[in-house]
């Protein structure tokens, strides 16, 4: 066989993916598939248009294995993995090109790399001016070790959910995040089939200078699983295993995750931060280095926020006690017998000036973090408060997505 027949097959890292479902959701050809266990790349069908790669939050997507294209993993075996099999180089008959001395480097292989690139244009992007981030650190074979330094619920006790606030200090450990970074944990045990639960993910709540300045350590807002999708009663794992701990325990964890769910770092940037629930674990970093650094950001900042009832809340109680013109709340309550039934897309209509404005404000930045259905609502409750205003949706939609300016993370 010859250099021609090789191809760069795109495979997906077990060990670091946190089955979110991201990469299938965005594959435009449907050449990504899962079982209950691993996510998987069908290499008939995958083009390498690199989609799926840059909203991947791990990088678990971003793999490949050069192979003769008759030798190509298939589904079923990759199904199995537990871990990535090691780059073997292909045998290449003697007079076919070598692949590394190929004038593009790559030869007849179809490069990802000008594929990512191309998928920049379209994909989320950081904001020019953000901190560089520090991503994986710490994988599944060197996860960092951090002590639970404190764990309280957030929701009254008469709420029917159960969030906690969770503070985990690294120690002398070298873990250093941003505000809209991510970190996986590791729950200990194991699963039915008697492998290891793989990484749940969790945003960080808490500014980079630490939950308590100059400490390291970080928050995490969790809220306990109980019921599935279906409203069958179910244990969550990792959930669980957070909302129990107790101070001085350890948890494994890997990461930093992400490098675009950033905040502007330049004085003009105006924020707009939209959430849902524990989606309000980025806000409160991002509002919380905001609050510690006034001096530094002159732009405006709004926050609309869809709980299920006040009860619900996580956090953002303290921040009540700011004044507006450092924030400007605007809340949603879905489940509240004391006002009518609002979503943060009502609520956006319902402040028309002040979202068209940021909407075109060249120094705006959007965050939506989230339940995975609010996406579609919120984007078209920007295209209606524009159109009252004047202004061209979708021209500022390119426009901010190209800046690296609409954030969104979704689940
Ligand atoms: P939740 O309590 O179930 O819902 C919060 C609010 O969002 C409710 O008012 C709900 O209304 C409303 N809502 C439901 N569907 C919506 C839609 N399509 N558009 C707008 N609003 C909608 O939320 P949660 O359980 O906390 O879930 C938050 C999500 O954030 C989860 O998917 C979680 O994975 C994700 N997240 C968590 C973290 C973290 O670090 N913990 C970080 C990032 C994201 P109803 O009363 O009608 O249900």
């Amino acid at each position: 066989m010859g250099a021609a027949d090789l191809i760069k097959q795109h495979l997906i890292d077990p060990e670091i993916c946190i089955r979110c479902n991201t990469c299938e959701d965005t594959c435009p050809i449907d050449a990504i598939t899962h079982d209950d266990r691993n996510y998987v790349v069908k290499a008939d069908v995958c083009n390498a248009c690199g989609a799926c790669l840059s909203p991947c939050p791990t990088g678990a997507i971003d793999n490949w294995r050069t192979v003769h294209k008759a030798d190509a993993y298939p589904i079923d075996a990759q199904l199995l993995w537990d871990e990535l099999p090691a780059e073997v180089p292909p045998e290449v008959s003697a007079t076919a090109i070598a692949i590394d001395a190929a004038p593009d480097g790559l030869g007849a292989v179809d490069t990802p790399v000008q594929q990512v690139e191309t998928s920049r244009h379209t994909s989320a992007r950081a904001p020019w001016s953000a901190a560089h981030p520090y991503v994986n650190l710490h994988g599944l074979r060197t996860p960092a070790t951090a002590t639970v330094a404190g764990n309280y619920r957030l929701t009254e006790a008469d709420a029917s959910s159960d969030i906690h606030h969770i503070v985990l200090d690294f120690g002398s450990q070298f873990f250093p995040i941003l505000e809209g970074q991510a970190i996986g944990i590791v729950p200990p045990g194991v699963d039915a089939s008697g492998k290891p639960h793989y990484i749940r993910m969790y945003s960080v709540a808490s500014p980079r200078d630490g939950e308590r300045p100059g400490y390291n350590n970080l928050a995490l807002t969790v809220k306990r699983v109980d019921v599935d999708h279906d409203g069958n009663p179910v244990r969550g794992v990792a959930s669980s295993f957070l909302c129990d701990l107790n101070k001085g325990d350890t948890v494994q964890v890997v990461g930093p995750f992400g490098s675009t769910f950033l905040m502007p770092n330049h004085r003009e940037a105006s924020i707009m931060m939209i959430c849902t629930g524990t989606g309000s674990a980025p806000m409160r970093a991002m509002t919380e280095r905001m609050r510690r650094n006034m001096e530094h950001f002159a732009g405006r900042r709004l926050l609309f926020f869809g709980a299920r009832n006040r009860r619900e809340l996580p956090y953002f109680g303290p921040l009540l006690k700011l004044p507006k013109d450092f924030l400007d709340i605007h809340f949603a309550f879905s489940r509240d017998a004391d006002v009518p039934r609002r979503y943060v897309q009502d609520a956006i209509r319902e402040a028309p000036a002040s979202v068209a404005a940021l909407l075109a404000d060249p120094h705006g930045h959007i965050y939506i973090c989230g339940l995975k259905g609010m996406e579609e609502g919120v984007l078209r409750a920007f295209a209606d408060v524009c159109a009252s205003a004047g202004h061209a949706w979708s021209e500022i939609e390119t426009a901010l997505r190209a800046e690296g300016r609409l954030h969104i993370e979704t689940y």
